[in-house]
């Protein structure tokens, strides 16, 4: 029997009846490897009750009896590692070792949870007038819920939801119905934790349980990570209700190298920043920006870098780069490499020849795209495939002026040996994760992770103090008590 896949509400698995279902596959066979219960409204209204009953005891729970739980949380997660790796690499595509390392991404956002007794602390501040003190205080929200994409189904919703129920709250996750089984996992491994029933919860579903969290007016706020058209649609409609909002959309992230750059170090940059995890990575790079003379010797490093790369199985050992998470999206990918070659744009390394991409699972081979320029869909649109397109710059001025020109802002980096270089691309890149020397500055936890322009709606990134800040309400409480050192009754505004 076909592998059926459920929600987790109350600290358990249902699996309703008559629900409408979804195949999700195994990309890399290109098989059906289950299929996925979708919730509807009536499942989510029972799921937010549920929460919020758990959410009363919950949210007034010590400090550290939370911070204890975390601890616990950790000790489970980095004991499962590899069966939560294998679950993701069986839906998504990816290769085990890329699937560790995006679990491990996300039990550093648990290990920052675990100080939660440091991270909320407030301020207070005595005798701001005579007998009077003023202190700050964060509270929890409630109910909060996460909408997760396909590409990190384990390290994305830990983005959120780690820090959320430190803090007090109780979450419903909505992971992507295309590979939905580790969050199940993940919410197993919870309960086992000692989290109480109910605190976290998963409904799996679609745009209907999408629209039905974003009306519900038992949930507080909505943190979500996907496209950019339906980030804007999810900000805009859960701000009408609202609800606090953070939405983190698509990205289109540049690395410009300079021609003082070590080029090795560039090149195997772009190789694993670009192909790695399918090009199906937000801070990916997607364009590759060569200023001046540093383009021929740089193609030459890469397309000798590429014929090297092993397309395959994920679960396969010695794979460097798995399949596309769909056939549609693979095709869609494919798409645009031919739009490119028809524009003009020259294709060094064609990846739809992959030997592997004759065969059943969804797979495209690595490639190098030269002489793209901005008018170009390949350019103008987010790919999300093992694509890099290469759009030359005479000079730093213009590399500088694409990047900003262009409507995204997640990630970008600089290859360079300039230390003044480097300072004026961090001080002008309107990205929100600059990398120098790095091709995929993904903030380690306990800073906050996101973008600006297209890439992020809302004002809040992810994790770290502004993951606190965005899952607690602020509280400023200003205090007197009697004391008889203090004669009389003021009416006034106290001042002195
Ligand atoms: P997606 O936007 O298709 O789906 C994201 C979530 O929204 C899923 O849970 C999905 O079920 C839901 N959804 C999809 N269509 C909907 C609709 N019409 N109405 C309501 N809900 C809907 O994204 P995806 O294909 O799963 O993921 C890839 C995208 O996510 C890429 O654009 C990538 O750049 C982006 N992403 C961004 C970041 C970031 O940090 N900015 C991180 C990871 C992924």
């Amino acid at each position: 029997m076909t592998k059926q896949i459920g929600h987790y509400i109350g600290g358990k698995i249902v699996v309703p009846e008559g629900a409408r279902k979804l195949p999700v596959y195994d990309p890399g066979l290109g098989e059906v490897a289950g299929e996925v219960h979708l919730g509807d409204a009536e499942l989510l209204d029972s799921a937010v009750k549920v929460a919020n009953e758990a959410y009363q005891s919950w949210g007034r729970a010590p400090l550290s009896r939370r911070a204890r739980v975390m601890f616990a949380y950790r000790e489970l997660l980095e004991r499962n590692i590899g069966k939560i790796a294998k679950a993701i690499s069986e839906e998504h595509g990816k290769t085990v070792a890329d699937a560790a390392g995006e679990a491990r991404r996300g039990l550093e956002v648990v290990e920052f949870a675990c100080g939660i007794p440091q991270v909320q602390k407030s301020q207070y501040s005595a005798s701001v007038s005579r007998g009077v003190d003023t202190y700050s205080i964060r509270q929890p929200l409630g109910v909060v819920a996460g909408i997760t994409p396909f590409n990190f189904p384990a390290m994305v919703p830990m983005w959120m939801f780690p820090v959320a129920i430190a803090v007090g709250n109780s979450f419903i996750l909505k992971p992507s119905e295309k590979d939905p089984s580790a969050s199940l996992l993940l919410a197993e491994l919870f309960s086992e934790a000692g989290l109480p029933e109910g605190v976290f919860n998963v409904v799996q579903g679609d745009r209907e349980v999408v629209e039905a969290i974003l009306d519900h007016p038992g949930i507080r706020a909505v943190s979500f990570v996907g496209s950019t058209p339906i980030a804007s649609y999810i900000y805009r409609r859960a701000a009408e209700q609202g609800k606090r909002v953070q939405a983190l959309g698509g990205a289109k992230n540049h690395m410009i190298v300079l021609p003082d750059a070590d080029l090795d170090a560039a090149a195997d940059a772009a190789v694993s920043a670009g192909y790695g995890s399918a090009g199906e990575r937000c801070m990916a790079i997607s364009v590759l920006v060569p200023v001046g003379e540093t383009a021929e010797p740089l193609l030459e490093r890469i397309t000798a870098r590429l014929a090297d790369l092993r397309v395959g199985y994920g679960q396969e050992e010695g794979t460097d780069m798995g399949p596309l998470v769909t056939r549609e999206h693979r095709d869609r990918v494919a798409g645009f490499v031919a739009n490119a070659e028809g524009e003009g744009a020259e294709v060094l390394v064609d990846g739809r020849d992959h030997e592997a991409a004759k065969g059943k699972g969804f797979y495209l081979g690595p490639s190098l795209v030269d002489r793209v320029t901005p008018d170009m869909e390949l350019y103008k649109q987010e790919i999300f495939g093992p694509v890099l397109s290469v759009v030359r710059a005479k000079d730093s001025d213009e590399a500088i002026d694409l990047v900003n020109s262009n409507p995204y802002a997640n990630g970008a980096a600089i290859f360079t040996r300039s230390g003044s270089a480097a300072h004026r691309f961090q001080d002008e890149i309107t990205a929100g994760m600059v990398g120098i020397n790095v091709p995929i500055p993904v903030p380690v936890a306990y800073y906050s992770f996101g973008g600006s322009k297209d890439s992020l709606f809302g004002d809040t990134h992810v994790h770290g103090e502004e993951g606190v800040k965005f899952y607690t309400r602020g509280k400023v409480v200003t205090q007197r008590w009697a004391d008889e050192r203090i004669p009389g009754v003021d009416f006034g505004f106290p001042q002195t």
